[in-house]
């Protein structure tokens, strides 16, 4: 195999041409076997239901080349189960958790050079996604969806190698207002925070911090990311109705536990954010990505000093990517090699 000419130590958390991606169509009942092709572009009918209603769900993995150069998945079934969460939520038809493994598999020996070598600290990031395709003008379900997947080449997504990022609390946008979806991986979700999120950016913040939408009392989570902070040898994080349930957070809670720590999983209120010793945002994107510092009305409270993540924080990250990179024996099952064909 002759890898792709990329400099893999250096990408960014971006879209890469690779050499396919693969589809499959569920009609009359039935998904079809699926196709492989290089083509970029989607074909839909104007009115179909993801254009105009929403049906729109996605999925974020990586897969990683481990130190034996064999491909190794994490957590493929969670992400495989919450999709059909998902799915359900927004009454789309959904993907059976084998043919989820599949199109994975497919798509990633498919595209082989472009999975960034082991020691370059990139990953290949793989996106599944399901839309609503039939036509329909009256609101309600389509009765036809297509499945994609495709992969990208990543590196960090916030800033290179482990480094601290600034966080502010948003009040005046509500990413789970009255018609946002809880606990969905969805488009919708994303463009309700879309003008929160660059608004943070142009005043050079990484990512907002968003508070329930109720009472505005209790941290929620960061646009793309689960949230939770170190207090002495607890690892607190939040409970609540409008996050998404990030399967990194669920590993960490057990790295955690394992490590000695108490995991509260709780409402955390906006009030305690100066009692927090360590704070960090969760996901597959994110990793576990060290807060520097949290912005709220105007007050700026700081986690880690020049950007320097805090011993917890990097405990946690050296022994989750152990685990994903293949480095460290995974006692939990939670890594598969992807099959040779
Ligand atoms: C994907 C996502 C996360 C992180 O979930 P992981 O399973 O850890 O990747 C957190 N919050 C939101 C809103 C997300 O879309």
């Amino acid at each position: 195999m002759e890898r792709a000419d990329l400099d893999f130590a250096n990408l960014p958390f971006a879209y890469v041409k690779t050499d396919a991606n693969i589809r499959y169509r569920f009609r009359d009942g039935r998904w079809d076997d699926g196709e492989l092709t290089p083509d970029e572009t989607v074909s839909l009918h104007m009115a179909s239901t993801c254009l105009h209603y929403g049906q729109e769900i996605f999925e974020g993995l990586k897969v990683f080349e481990r130190p034996d150069g064999r491909i190794q998945t994490f957590r493929l079934d969670e992400n495989a189960k919450r999709f059909q969460h998902s799915a359900g939520k927004l009454l789309m038809e959904p993907v059976p958790v084998d043919l989820f493994r599949e199109a994975v598999h497919r798509v990633v020996r498919a595209n082989r050079r472009f999975v960034p070598p082991y020691g370059s600290g990139a990953s290949l990031y793989v996106r599944p996604f399901l839309l609503g395709a039939g036509a329909e003008v009256g609101v309600k379900p389509s009765g036809e969806y297509l499945f994609l997947t495709f992969v990208t080449p990543v590196g960090p997504y916030y800033k290179a190698g482990f480094q601290a990022v600034k966080l502010v609390v948003e009040e005046e946008i509500d990413r789970a207002a009255p018609g946002g979806v809880g606990d969905v991986k969805c488009g919708g979700n994303y463009a309700a925070g879309l003008r929160a999120t660059i608004g943070a950016k142009e005043r050079g913040y990484a990512e907002v911090l968003y508070l329930d939408a109720r009472e505005k009392r209790y941290i929620d989570e960061s646009g793309s990311s689960n949230f939770y902070a170190i207090k002495g040898d607890t690892y607190v994080t939040p409970t609540s109705p409008s996050i998404l349930h990030s399967i990194t957070n669920k590993s960490v809670r057990r790295l955690a536990r394992d490590m000695g720590l108490a995991v509260e999983e709780r409402p955390v209120a906006v009030d305690e954010l100066g009692t927090f010793d360590e704070a960090g945002c969760l996901g597959t994107a994110a990793v576990i990505t060290p807060v520097e510092s949290i912005t709220y009305r105007g007050r700026e409270y700081v986690y880690a000093e020049d950007g320097q993540a805090g011993p917890v924080t990097a405990r946690l990250y050296e022994r989750l990517t152990a685990i994903q990179w293949g480095e460290a024996e995974d006692p939990y099952g939670w890594t598969e090699i992807v099959p040779e064909p």
